[in-house]
């Protein structure tokens, strides 16, 4: 038997109702927050993601599925999407006629990393992404959006941690202290931390390794070393934030795993999940734009991890559930082609309608339907329908009604429908 790939999963059909029940939640908040749909390729050159991405980060390093094509020309599976999310603002030169664009998109990435419970070589994420807009209001508004996506799926185990990265004038102060004092702990460092402390130390605040980890206590805290600006614009999120009672933490060891951040970072993480605590990550990303060739224009995004949300959203609720409202049982030949237009109509109408066409005993039949966990079972037999009727049985209260042939589809649509 050919098996799926490691790290790499079927949503099945039980799982895929709560997807969409997600999925539709996230759409219907964006889209009354003003955001519009963007579907994006999978592949991508490699170059983009290198660029935006940054060479020191794990995920250039060592997560991408990098290939040549047949021509030769190395594409990637998409790791993320906010590089593409970039490379279309510019390439489409979105900027020019209306440089404020709101955007989400919502599809599967791609990272070879270790699979683990809540960590996937295939995994999905929500985006959410504000071009053209540098007012801190904005920061806070998409996290206010993002929390309240969490209340409407009624998930409560999440906290909300926010920092500020600060900017290319305030960065290279705090790069300078952060150096010095990873050179003081060297020996301690991973061998990975020790190679890019040099080139890229922010790098090392985020490694997960616990004597890393624990070397990093006492290591210079960006909040310490903002500018005028940096710090009024952390202010104005922080105080929007609880001006509207959206709980959170500042969390000053927070910082992003990809190079392209500035101001304001952020993550969603849970008590739920084991070591995969992190269920969503954004901010601030200013630079990347110009840096991807397009013009100097601020923005600002966050992603959902899809799978992960979905494992805390099934813990929060009961299982959506889809059961037919109607089950028919019918049996011989012409019971079952009578009720094979009676089903179609009611399908049509918006009735969700199953049928078996096996030909087997009302038993058999009432088995299934209970299986099914159908609301109403339509009895179609053969005597019956001799004489110009059907029974339709509430599975609930067990009443059963005899139902005339002539008209069928609008008496059962009647009865059902002002159920
Ligand atoms: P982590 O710290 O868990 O590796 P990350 O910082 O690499 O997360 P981001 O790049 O910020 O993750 O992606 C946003 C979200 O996507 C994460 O918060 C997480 O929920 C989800 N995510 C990231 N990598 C995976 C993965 N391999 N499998 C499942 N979900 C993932
Ligand atoms: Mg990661």
């Amino acid at each position: 038997m050919i098996q799926l790939i490691r790290g790499f999963k079927d949503i099945l059909p039980e799982e895929s109702a709560l997807w969409q029940h997600i999925e539709g939640i996230s759409r219907s908040l964006f889209q009354d927050f003003g955001f519009k749909e963007i579907r994006l390729p999978i592949l991508e050159r490699t170059e983009l993601f290198k660029r935006s991405i940054g060479e020191d980060t794990d995920i250039v390093e060592k997560e991408m599925y990098t290939f040549p094509d047949r021509k030769g020309d190395l594409i990637t599976l998409r790791p993320e999407a906010t590089a593409s999310i970039v490379r279309s603002y510019i390439q489409h030169k979105m900027y020019a006629a209306n440089p404020v664009r709101k955007l989400y998109t919502i599809g599967p990435m791609f990272r070879r990393e270790r699979p683990q419970k809540g960590r996937y070589r295939q995994f999905y994420q929500i985006n959410a992404e504000v071009l053209g807009v540098d007012s801190p209001f904005i920061d806070a508004q998409l996290i206010l959006m993002l929390v309240k996506l969490f209340d409407r799926l009624s998930v409560t185990d999440v906290s909300t941690h926010i920092n500020s990265l600060g900017c290319p004038a305030c960065r290279p102060e705090f790069k300078a202290a952060l150096s010095e004092f990873l050179s003081s702990k060297r020996d301690q460092l991973c061998e990975n931390c020790r190679n890019r402390s040099g080139r890229n130390p922010m790098r090392v605040l985020d490694c997960k390794v616990p004597s890393c980890r624990e070397a990093m206590t006492g290591a210079p805290v960006v909040l310490d070393y903002l500018c005028t600006d940096c710090r009024r614009h952390f202010e104005i999120v922080t105080h929007t934030l609880d001006r509207q009672k959206i709980p959170f933490k500042v969390d000053k060891h927070l910082v992003r795993g990809l190079d392209y951040y500035t101001r304001t970072a952020f993550e969603i993480l849970t008590g739920s999940l084991g070591a995969q605590n992190a269920v969503a990550g954004g901010g601030r990303y200013d630079g990347l734009v110009k840096a991807l060739g397009g013009p100097a224009q601020p923005a600002i995004g966050f992603a959902i991890g899809f799978d992960r949300l979905a494992e805390i959203t099934a813990l929060n609720n009961t299982l959506i559930e889809e059961k037919p409202e109607l089950f028919v049982a019918a049996m011989g030949e012409e019971s079952i082609a009578a009720a094979y237009e009676w089903v179609t109509d009611l399908c049509l109408s918006g009735i969700r309608t199953e049928i078996d066409f096996s030909g087997r005993s009302l038993k058999s039949l009432m088995k299934r339907a209970n299986r099914l966990n159908a609301a109403h079972v339509m009895i179609v037999g053969e005597n019956e329908l001799k004489q110009g009727s059907v029974i339709l049985r509430d599975m609930t209260t067990k009443e059963q009604k005899t139902i005339s042939v002539n008209g069928l589809v609008e008496n059962v649509k009647a009865l059902l429908k002002d159920r």
